[in-house]
C-alpha cells in the first residue's frame, strides 16, 4: 500500500515526494508568475494562469485552505444581501458565477433551496421580497424550476415547521448551491498542478528582491525543510487574503487604501438538536441574516459579522460569538432550547474586506479590487469563494497585458476546465454514482459516508475503494478512513494529520468525533508513509487534540 519512498513519484501524484522533487528545482527555475497565498483566490489564479501557458508557482506559508477558505459559509450563492446595498454588479457576477461554478465540479457545489421566512412586523414584506428575488434570478439568469418560489403561510411551515407558527407570515424558496471551501481550493489546486502549475504548501514568502526599482524574486522559508531560498519571476502577484497588508507592507506599497478585516464564526449542532429540514435563511434580533445549513448529521449556523483587530494567525469563536448565534436561533426556531454545551464544533475566520470610511462591518463592500505597486507587485484583496474564476481571469489579464503582451498565450478558457478528474455531466449522475459505491462497501458504512465521499471526491472515489480494499483492518470505518487518508497523502499533498482531518475532509468540524475514534491508526499510517519519527508522530497527535479542543474553548472560558 504505502510505496517505498526510493519510486519515483508517478506522473499523477501530488505528493510530498513530489515537493522534494519541486523544492530542488525552485532555486534554478524563473518563473512567469510567482502567486503568495494558497486559498481560493491564489488557487483560481495558479489555474487560470498555467491553463493559459504562463510558468506558474504558487505558494501557500501553511495549509492549501487554511486561511479564510475553510473557515466561510460553504455557499457558492449570489449574495441576495448585496442586492439591499445595490450591487448590482456583484450580484449580477457571482449569480451567474453559481451555474459555472455547479457545472465544473457537479458533485462538489450541490443544488441547495433555500428558505426565507417572511414576518408581518419584520424583514422586507412579502411583494419586497417577491419583487428583489424575481430582480435576484433576472440579474443571475436563473431559469426554470430554479426561479423563485413564493409560498404562503402554510407552505412555508410546511417546509420548515420549527417556525413560530405566530409570527411567520409567508416565505419563499430560491435557488443556491452549498459547498465544501477547503476541497473546492484544493481541487482547484490540483487542477492547477494538471495544466503545468507548481503549487508548494508550508512556503512562506518572506520577503521581495528588486532589479531596478521592480520586484524580481521572492524570498521564501520552507517550514518542511526549515531552510530560506530565493525564487526569480517576471511577474508576483499577492493573493494573500488577511494577510495582503502584511505583504504590502513589506513592499514598502502599503498606502490609499487597505484592508478591513471582520470575523464571522460558524457553530456546528448535532441535527437531532437542531433539526431543519433544509437550509434556511433568517433575521436575528439585531436585523442582521444568518444561515442555517444541514450538513449529514449536523447543522451548522452562522455567521457574525464583527470589526476584528486581533491576530491573524489565531482567530478564534469566542463565547460572546457563539451566544450571538444560540440567540439567533432560539429567537426565530421558539421550541428549539439551545445552551453552549450543545455546540460540538466551530469555525472562525476573517474577511478581507476593503476598508471604507464611516462604514460598519456589515456595510463593507464584498466586491474584490486589484492594487498595483511602484515596484509592479500586484495584490488583490475582497471578494468571494464565488468569484473566484471570475476574480483569476482579471488578474491574468492584467499579468498578460503587463509583462506578456507579445506572446501568444491563450484567452481565459476556465470556464471549461472541469475540477476533478473524469467529472460527472451533472448532478443527477453524481447522484447516481452512490448505489455503485453502496455495493461495493460494507452494510455497515452508513449512506451518509457513501454521500459524502461522493459530494467530497466525485469518481476519485474509486481510487479510494481501490485503496479500501487493500487495507486490512477488521473495523470497516476505520479501514475507509485509512483509504482516504492514503489517497490524500498520495493526491492530495496532505504532509500533516491537521491536514487531512481540517481541509481535506472537514471532520474537525463535522464529525469530531471520529478524529477521537481514528487518530493514532491515522498517525501511525501517516508516519510509515512519510517517515517519521515517534517524536514527531507525538507531536502531530498534540497538535491535533489541542485544534479538537481550541474549537470549543468558549465553553470553558466564562
Ligand atoms: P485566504 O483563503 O485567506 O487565502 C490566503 C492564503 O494566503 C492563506 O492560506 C494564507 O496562509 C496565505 N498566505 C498569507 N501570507 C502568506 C505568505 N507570506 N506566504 C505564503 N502564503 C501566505 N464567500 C462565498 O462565496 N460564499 C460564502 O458562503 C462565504 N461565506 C463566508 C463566511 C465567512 C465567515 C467569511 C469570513 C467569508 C465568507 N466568504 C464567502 C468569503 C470567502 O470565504 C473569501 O472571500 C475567500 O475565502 C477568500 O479567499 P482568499 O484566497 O482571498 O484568502
Amino acid at each position: 500500500m504505502n510505496e517505498p519512498e526510493k519510486n519515483a513519484p508517478s506522473v499523477n501524484e501530488f505528493s510530498h515526494r513530489v515537493r522534494s522533487l519541486w523544492m530542488a528545482e525552485l532555486n534554478t527555475n524563473k518563473f512567469d508568475v510567482i502567486i503568495i497565498g494558497g486559498g481560493i483566490t491564489g488557487a483560481g489564479i495558479a489555474l487560470d494562469a498555467a491553463s493559459r501557458g504562463l510558468n506558474t508557482l504558487l505558494i501557500e506559508q501553511n495549509d492549501f485552505a487554511s486561511g479564510t477558505s475553510s473557515r466561510s459559509t460553504k455557499l457558492i450563492h449570489g449574495g441576495l444581501r448585496y442586492l439591499k446595498q445595490l450591487e448590482f454588479g456583484l450580484v449580477k457576477e457571482v449569480g451567474s458565477e453559481r451555474a459555472v461554478i455547479h457545472r465544473l465540479a457537479p458533485h462538489l457545489v450541490v443544488p441547495e433551496k433555500m428558505l426565507l421566512p417572511l414576518y408581518e412586523k419584520k424583514g422586507l414584506g412579502y411583494w419586497l421580497t417577491s419583487i428583489g428575488l424575481k430582480i435576484y434570478d433576472f440579474l443571475a439568469g436563473v431559469t426554470g424550476d430554479d426561479q423563485r418560489k413564493m409560498l404562503s403561510r402554510r407552505q412555508t411551515l410546511r417546509y420548515e415547521p420549527l417556525l413560530d407558527t405566530q409570527g411567520v407570515s409567508g416565505g419563499a424558496l430560491y435557488a443556491e448551491y452549498r459547498t465544501d471551501d477547503a476541497r473546492l481550493t484544493i481541487e482547484t489546486i490540483k487542477t492547477a498542478v494538471k495544466n503545468g502549475a507548481r503549487c508548494i504548501n508550508y512556503l512562506e514568502a518572506i520577503d521581495f528582491i528588486y532589479a531596478d526599482g521592480k520586484v524580481s524574486a521572492v524570498k521564501m522559508r520552507d517550514h518542511v525543510e526549515n531552510r530560506e531560498l530565493t525564487v526569480k519571476a517576471v511577474t508576483v502577484v499577492n493573493a494573500a487574503g488577511p494577510w495582503v497588508d502584511k505583504l504590502r507592507s513589506k513592499n514598502n506599497s502599503l498606502h490609499g487604501k487597505r484592508l478591513h478585516l471582520t470575523k464571522g464564526v460558524h457553530v456546528v449542532l448535532p441535527a437531532e438538536k437542531f433539526p431543519v429540514r433544509q437550509a434556511i435563511y433568517f433575521d436575528v434580533p439585531d436585523g442582521r441574516m444568518i444561515f442555517a445549513i444541514p450538513r449529514g448529521r449536523v447543522t451548522y449556523v452562522g455567521t457574525t459579522d464583527t470589526n476584528y483587530e486581533g491576530d491573524i494567525n489565531q482567530v478564534f469563536t469566542t463565547r460572546e460569538d457563539a451566544l450571538y448565534v444560540l440567540h439567533g436561533i432560539t429567537s426565530t426556531f421558539p421550541t428549539i432550547l439551545l445552551t453552549l454545551n450543545d455546540i460540538e464544533s466551530s469555525w472562525a475566520g476573517l474577511r478581507p474586506l476593503i476598508h471604507e470610511e464611516g462604514k460598519s462591518a456589515s456595510e463593507l463592500s464584498r466586491k474584490d479590487e486589484i492594487f498595483i505597486s511602484e515596484s509592479g507587485l500586484i495584490s488583490i484583496a475582497g471578494g468571494k469563494l464565488t468569484g473566484f474564476r471570475k476574480m483569476a481571469e482579471r488578474v491574468v489579464n492584467l499579468i498578460i497585458k503587463r509583462s506578456f503582451e507579445d506572446s501568444t498565450l491563450k484567452k481565459c478558457f476556465t470556464d471549461q476546465i472541469r475540477l476533478t478528474p473524469d467529472s460527472f455531466k451533472n448532478f443527477r449522475e453524481a447522484h447516481a454514482y452512490q448505489r455503485v459505491v453502496r455495493t461495493r462497501l460494507p452494510q455497515d458504512i452508513p449512506d451518509e459516508t457513501i454521500r459524502y465521499l461522493i459530494e467530497s471526491y466525485g469518481k476519485q472515489v474509486d481510487d479510494i475503494l481501490n485503496r479500501f480494499q487493500s487495507h486490512k483492518e477488521s473495523d470497516a470505518a476505520q479501514r475507509l478512513l485509512l483509504a482516504e487518508l492514503d489517497f490524500s497523502i498520495q493526491h492530495e499533498m496532505t504532509i500533516s494529520l491537521e491536514d487531512f482531518f481540517v481541509r481535506r475532509t472537514g471532520l474537525l468540524y463535522f464529525d469530531i468525533e471520529k478524529i477521537s475514534r481514528h487518530l493514532q491508526a491515522a498517525a501511525s499510517l501517516m508516519k510509515d508513509s512519510l517517515g517519521w519519527s515517534v517524536q514527531e508522530c507525538d507531536r502531530q497527535v498534540k497538535r491535533m487534540r489541542s485544534l479538537m479542543a481550541e474549537v470549543t474553548a468558549f465553553k470553558s472560558n466564562a
